[in-house]
């Protein structure tokens, strides 16, 4: 990386980094979330002074004081990316620039200083580096990289932060679809909304993720995977899952998936479905879909598949809905050939073994 904002990032390698024997048993079976690399990317924020210190170091707990606004205000913003390993042998990220404008867009919306596009890529690109021996071998395993941004200062008054820490954590995570795509039962949540007209739906913040998790309760109690949300206005239009985006696979080639109006996460992976559905032939059109129309299109089969899309899961086909006032299936029920084929098109480019005609792929080394 070179350019005004491109940062020299300080390397304080970790003295004790986990054993290689101890690394690889964990690589075996990593799951989601739970296995971390030895290292964090760190960077400073101070009003007057900006971004600065920027560092990677041993992944340890961060000292904060009580009165840290992120504990009490909330401010607080995150992306969720991947480092692959190609079929080649080399590792790549996915659109990163396109998660670099997301996380700036989001810290406009929540009042924080926004981190320069340059800055973001390094971070990412240095942790990749600096811990690539935690990207697991075979197939389906990435590197899952966790950028994240809050509110440091030590302060109880009520107004944007002066003080802010921006953070990269990485993570080596399993393929999700270890013996095969399973369809998802989702809980649609007529109680409880996500994100309302002028909140914060649109920014990928964890104030968002801590709104929606009563509903994501309430639909494990119902014995579905996930919640659906419905539009906080009139409870009546489509939105998306707690932390996936949704299409609709309609009988005659067209493919809907619900309007950015605000309330919704703008998902790189949805970006990237509409961008291959519409190279396969299909119509795809961004047009609000009623829960009535989603129920009454499964039922009399115009409606043949429903599938959720982002970057942890990648593409997982909705078999069944269910709500207060009963449940339906879409389609057979499993994962339909439309879900199947946007899976395989989009896992192919990002794993290399598919020409990558977007520049999507960038190549780290
Ligand atoms: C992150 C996220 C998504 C998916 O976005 P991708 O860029 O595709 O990973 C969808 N909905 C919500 C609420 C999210 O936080």
């Amino acid at each position: 990386m070179t350019g005004p904002d491109a940062p020299t990032f300080d390397l304080r390698p970790n003295a004790n980094p986990v054993a290689d024997a101890q690394r690889e048993k964990l690589l075996e079976n990593p799951g989601f979330g739970t296995v971390f690399t030895d290292h964090m990317a760190v960077i400073n924020y101070t009003e007057g002074r900006g971004w600065h210190d920027a560092r990677i170091e041993a992944r340890a707990p961060i000292p904060m004081d009580p009165a840290s606004s992120v504990l009490h205000y909330a401010q607080e913003i995150f992306e969720g990316m991947k480092a692959y390993k190609l079929q080649d042998g080399g590792t790549a990220l996915f659109r990163p620039e396109a998660n670099a404008r997301r996380f700036q867009d989001s810290a406009r919306r929540m009042a924080m200083p926004e981190l320069p596009e340059e800055m973001f890529l390094a971070s990412i690109g240095k942790i990749v580096e600096t811990d690539r021996a935690w990207i697991p071998p075979g197939d389906g395993g990435a590197l899952y990289l966790r950028p994240f941004m809050f509110a440091s200062e030590v302060f109880l008054g009520v107004r944007p932060a002066k003080e802010y820490l921006y953070m990269v954590i990485a993570s080596s995570v399993g393929s999700y679809f270890k013996g095969g795509a399973k369809a998802i039962t989702i809980w649609a949540s007529q109680d409880y909304s996500r994100a309302a007209p002028g909140g914060t739906g649109a920014a990928k913040c964890g104030g968002n993720y801590a709104a929606s998790l009563i509903a994501q309760s309430e639909a494990i109690k119902q014995g579905c995977d996930q919640v659906v949300f419905l539009d906080a206005a009139e409870r009546k239009w489509v939105e998306e899952l707690g932390g996936m985006n949704l299409f609709f696979v309609q009988d005659g080639g067209k493919i809907v998936t619900p309007p950015l109006t605000g309330t919704i996460l703008p998902g790189i992976t949805r970006d990237s479905i509409m961008t291959l559905a519409r190279e396969e032939g299909y119509e795809v059109s961004e047009e609000p879909y009623s829960f009535d129309a989603w129920c009454s299109d499964a039922q009399s089969g115009k409606l043949l598949e429903t599938f959720a899309c982002g970057t942890a899961a990648v593409v997982t086909a909705v078999g069944t809905v269910k709500s207060a006032d009963g449940e339906f299936t879409v389609g057979s029920g499993g994962t339909g050939q439309v879900t199947e084929k946007m899976r395989s098109r989009l896992v192919d480019i990002q794993r290399g073994k598919a020409p990558d005609t977007h520049g999507w792929v960038q190549r780290l080394f």
